[in-house]
């Protein structure tokens, strides 16, 4: 990769704020896109070379249902050359909705009194875990309103350990990402102890004039805060970080320039970019009337998701289920490499029996995806793809720096579509449906043919042990 950094009018600098709002409209509104630049800087990111924020701006500004079509084209390529056909997959789990600030678009608002407020007590905890690893989950993300009282770092810290610590039958989180809000770098530094994976945080939108408008009151509503608090994290050593915009909130072209800024500015101060970048839209929410103006209509998202990809052909992209089942499939291949499954946000209902239709009141917002685990796989596999719950690079220390040196297409075939394969027959044999199984076995069998001979040898003997019964067996 040879990317230099760029120079901005903002030097970067760890803890200091990095948005220049003139720069990035200036960008915006002095870029033309043309086949020609247009075809320079696709061939620029097919060769894995990251782009500047121009660049960027070239792709966002293409209008043209042509010059759409080839962003589309070569974000499936690069999908494909740097990520295969794995899709990771995870779960969130609400822990508690407490919320001391007032985003105007979320149901757990502390102005929202129509929300029940709940925390998952311990038990409570436990058994949300157990319903989950009965289902063949192994990478959670642990969600919590912004309460400093109810939510502190020693508290996150304890309800990581005990979502570890739950072991039903065969089952187990092996990872437990979380989205909480920022802490000071003592907390960080508790939380990183318990063994988070990826710290996420969205800026929800990077243009502050929005932001204000957005956030009334509350720690959230401190737009500068907010954007260093990944800092913060790097500081305390949390080098797994995820970033994110909450597109509908300003104009979409803007927040991808500014998640673009944050990665350069996460790269130039600490070596390493995040690990992930979540890019969810605004869906609906008890009590919230949202401003039409900025709202991405589909078409917009898919090209959204497209340019991200080329944009940054190493960081993981998130979806999530607040995406209609159309939309999660045509996106899948543009660049996505991790969606959530078999998810459920409303407090407490992973233990819960009935399957009840979604209650405003009790979540955040709506989803728009209910299917189970099993579905989701077995659509998965129906589409060619790899699902896996691979957690190997966290746990043998492959992160932060380390992780983007190895984030190479060498690495993923010998380390990331094994592991994928031996992920998805432990789920094969513990929890899949006969004929979910009989569709899985054949995508293995199909994919351990394209590895390396050796490697493919290790494979079948590592399948062959899983069949024993044996689990957890990684490269
Ligand atoms: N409270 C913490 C915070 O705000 O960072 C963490 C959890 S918050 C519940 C997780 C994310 O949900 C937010 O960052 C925001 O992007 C997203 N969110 C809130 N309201 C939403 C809505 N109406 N539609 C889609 N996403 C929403
Ligand atoms: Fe609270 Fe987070 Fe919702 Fe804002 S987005 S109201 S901080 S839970």
């Amino acid at each position: 990769m040879d990317f230099k950094p760029e120079k901005y009018k903002i030097k970067d600098e760890s803890l200091q704020p990095y948005i220049d709002v003139s720069e990035i409209d200036e960008i915006l509104n002095t870029t033309v896109t043309t086949t020609e630049n247009l075809e320079r800087i696709i061939q620029k990111s097919l060769n894995k070379n990251r782009l500047s924020l121009q660049d960027v701006a070239v792709l966002v500004n293409a209008t043209e249902p042509a010059h759409i079509n080839k962003i589309k084209n070569a974000a499936r390529i690069i999908k494909e050359e740097v990520y295969g056909n794995r899709i990771v997959l995870f779960a969130p789990l609400y822990v508690g909705n407490y919320c001391a600030s007032n985003c105007s678009y979320c149901g757990f608002r502390a102005s929202n009194k129509e929300s029940k407020r709940t925390t998952l007590s311990h038990s409570e905890l436990i058994k949300s875990v157990e319903a989950l690893e009965e289902n063949g989950q192994k990478r959670l993300i642990l969600v919590y309103g912004e309460h400093e009282k109810k939510y502190n770092a020693a508290f996150i810290a304890e309800t990581v350990r005990t979502v570890y610590q739950v072991k039903k039958g065969k089952g187990s989180i092996r990872r437990v990402n979380i989205n909480a809000a920022p802490m000071d770098i003592e907390g960080f530094k508790m939380i990183k102890e318990a063994e988070i994976g990826t710290y996420q945080i969205f800026q929800e939108t990077y243009h502050p004039e929005a932001y204000k408008k957005y956030h009334l009151s509350g720690k959230k509503a401190n737009y500068n805060e907010r954007l260093i608090a990944l800092d913060k994290a790097m500081e305390a050593g949390i080098d797994d970080v995820g970033i994110g915009a909450l597109f509908g909130l300003y104009d979409w072209r803007f927040e991808i320039l500014g998640l673009l800024r944050h990665v350069n500015h996460l790269e130039a101060c600490y070596n390493v970019g995040p690990h992930t970048i979540s890019f969810p839209r605004l869906q609906k929410a008890s009590g919230v009337k949202f401003d039409e103006e900025y709202l991405v209509k589909d078409e917009d998202f898919v090209k959204i998701v497209a340019i991200l990809r080329l944009a940054v052909p190493y960081t993981g992209m998130i979806l999530t289920a607040r995406e209609p089942i159309k939309i999660r499939k045509e996106v899948l291949q543009y660049g996505c490499s991790q969606i959530d499954a078999g998810t459920k946000i409303e407090m407490g209902s992973y233990a819960k029996e009935e399957n009840k239709n979604q209650d405003l009141d009790n979540e955040q917002f709506l989803i728009q995806d209910d299917r189970s685990l099993g579905d989701v796989i077995d659509e998965l596999l129906e589409d060619d793809y790899m699902p896996s719950f691979c957690t190997a690079c966290y746990r043998l220390g492959r992160t932060g720096e380390h992780f983007m040196e190895f984030s190479v297409p060498g690495f993923i075939k010998n380390y990331c579509s094994p592991n994928a394969m031996l992920t998805l027959a432990e789920y094969i044999m513990d929890y899949a449906k006969p004929e979910t199984a009989k569709k899985g076995w054949q995508v293995i069998e199909r994919d351990i043919k394209k590895l390396d001979p050796k490697i493919s040898k290790k494979v079948k003997k590592r399948i062959s042990q899983i069949k024993e019964g044996k689990r957890d067996l990684y490269f």
